[in-house]
């Protein structure tokens, strides 16, 4: 017997239900307005899922665990979270970036403090970051907007002539000293672009900027709780939420006037194929993806033995020694290869949130980027970097899930080929994403919402706002 939301009219439909599409949801039904939120897997909340996927009692992020952008986010600050469970939580220091020698580049939440660690680029840091964060309110539009156009041309131009360089030209230039060229290195490395490219110094400042900023926090409870949040709200708003519905054709759906897909674009072109001219499939079609990533979550006996004790203090520790070794790694991942060392991002959630696993024990992920569609298991060659930098981590190990970057797209068809970004944020797709039309298809009412429109890749909701803003304008 077909499902009883399948005979009802809603003014809108969104498909999935990551952070994008309930932030999508949200904002519709805000506006008094009915809404239907179609979900393909079981579990709400796309990126921001957890589970136990080690052993019982261990809560793992299935996907993101850090969120300097949705603390960032002026969508998410403007919604009443706290009251529906969401509580974030603030480790000591945002990242800390160890080295060889046994010491480690700890990203402080002050600048200054920052840059006491950076020797002979201490002034120069400063120098580059403190007009930046002074002038973030107004990069903020720019950063976490649509709007490719500045309303605050002047700091945007002092931003734009260092973010639109390439990270390691920038690291290079403005930094003597390997210390501060290897932090910032690891900070453009989130980029998921080659380290030479053009503009991909920008994701480096940003996320600089986000830790001096708001802070790099988890959500107590693990990522489900930022969904589980989003969700309660949008149902206080009479929103309706269908778990375990894939959506394979627009023609399934009820009548609705408004249709928003968190989906990337060739995950629409499938689905709504017939409803869109040839030129604008082909041009989603030409959409670029980007190198996919192979995460691992370990089950630990206790916390990472570190060798440097500033990495305890951390959430988020980046392993990948100096700027030349990490971009050695994002290359190879754009070149069809897995170097011997990748650079791994990884976060250690229960040394500030202990009860996501029983006591005494650790939850630990790390990921690296690899080719798209890499079958290959990175695992053995992630615990050889951790072991470098926290000898003894092997043996605290009681329980690993691999996840390489082929499979992914079985757990959330978004990660087309294991990439998390919804799309490569080159240059061109920073500015047209997926298209010049961005949120907008040629289909009356048809609308993209997902991190493959404005403001591109992490847990912040934007560009489910700001679809559901066009898509609200465009029917008023
Ligand atoms: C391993 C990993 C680590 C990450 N770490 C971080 C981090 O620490 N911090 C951060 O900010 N970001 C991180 N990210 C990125 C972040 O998760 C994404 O940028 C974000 O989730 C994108 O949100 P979205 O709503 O656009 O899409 P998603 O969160 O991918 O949600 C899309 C939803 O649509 C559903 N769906 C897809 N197709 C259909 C269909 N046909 N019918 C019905 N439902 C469908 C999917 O099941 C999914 O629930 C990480 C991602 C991964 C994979």
């Amino acid at each position: 017997m077909p499902a009883p939301y399948l005979h009802q009219q809603y003014d809108a439909i969104v498909i999935g239900s990551g952070p994008n599409g309930l932030a999508a949801a949200i904002t519709v039904a805000q506006s008094g307005r009915s809404v239907l939120v179609l979900e393909g897997n079981d579990a709400i909340g796309g990126g921001t899922r957890s589970a136990e996927l080690t052993r019982p009692g261990f809560i793992h992020d299935v996907c993101s665990t850090v969120y300097p952008m949705a603390v960032a986010s002026p969508f998410f600050r403007s919604l009443p979270l706290a009251a529906h469970g969401l509580e974030w939580i603030e480790p000591p220091v945002p990242l800390v970036h160890p080295l060889d020698d046994g010491s480690a580049v700890v990203l402080d939440h002050n600048v200054e403090q920052t840059a006491q660690n950076l020797g002979p680029d201490a002034e120069r840091y400063i120098r580059m970051m403190a007009p930046l964060v002074a002038n973030w309110p107004k990069l903020e539009s720019f950063a976490l907007g649509s709007s490719r156009f500045p309303s605050h041309p002047i700091a945007m131009a002092r931003f734009g002539l260092l973010a639109m360089r390439s990270a390691s030209g920038l690291a290079r230039k403005r930094f003597r000293d390997t210390r501060a060229r290897a932090l910032f290195a690891g900070l453009a490395a989130h980029s998921i672009l080659p380290l030479e490219q053009t503009a991909s110094a920008a994701v480096g400042l940003v996320l600089a900027i986000t830790a001096h900023q708001g802070g790099w926090p988890f959500v107590r409870g693990g990522s489900r709780s930022l969904a589980s949040a989003l969700a309660s709200y949008l149902q206080s708003l009479h929103g309706e939420i269908v778990t375990g519905f894939t959506v394979r054709s627009l023609e399934e759906l009820p009548p609705a006037g408004l249709i928003l897909c968190d989906l990337t674009p060739r995950q629409l072109v499938k689905i709504a194929r017939s409803r869109l001219p040839a030129g604008f499939r082909r041009r989603l079609e030409r959409y670029r993806y980007g190198p996919g990533v192979c995460k691992v979550d370990w089950a630990l006996d206790g916390p990472i033995p570190w060798k440097a004790e500033a990495c305890h203090r951390a959430g988020t520790i980046h392993l990948g020694g100096t700027l030349e070794e990490i971009a050695a790694s994002e290359r190879a991942a754009w070149a069809g290869g897995t170097g011997e060392k990748p650079f791994i991002i990884l976060t250690q959630p229960t040394l500030f949130d202990p009860a996501r696993a029983p006591a005494g024990k650790h939850i630990a992920w790390g990921y690296c980027h690899v080719p798209n569609g890499s079958r290959v298991d990175m695992a053995a060659r992630m615990e050889e970097q951790i072991e470098r930098f926290a000898p003894g981590f092997r043996s605290r190990v009681l329980a690993r899930n691999v996840i390489v970057a082929a499979e992914m797209e079985r757990h959330n068809p978004n990660l087309v080929g294991g990439d998390i970004g919804g799309g490569a944020v080159d240059l061109r797709q920073l500015f047209f994403r997926p298209t010049r039309k961005l949120y907008r298809t040629p289909a009356r009412g048809l609308y993209l919402c997902s991190s493959s429109t404005p403001p591109g890749p992490g847990v912040h909701g934007m560009c489910g706002y700001l679809a559901a803003c066009a898509a609200l304008r465009d029917t008023a």
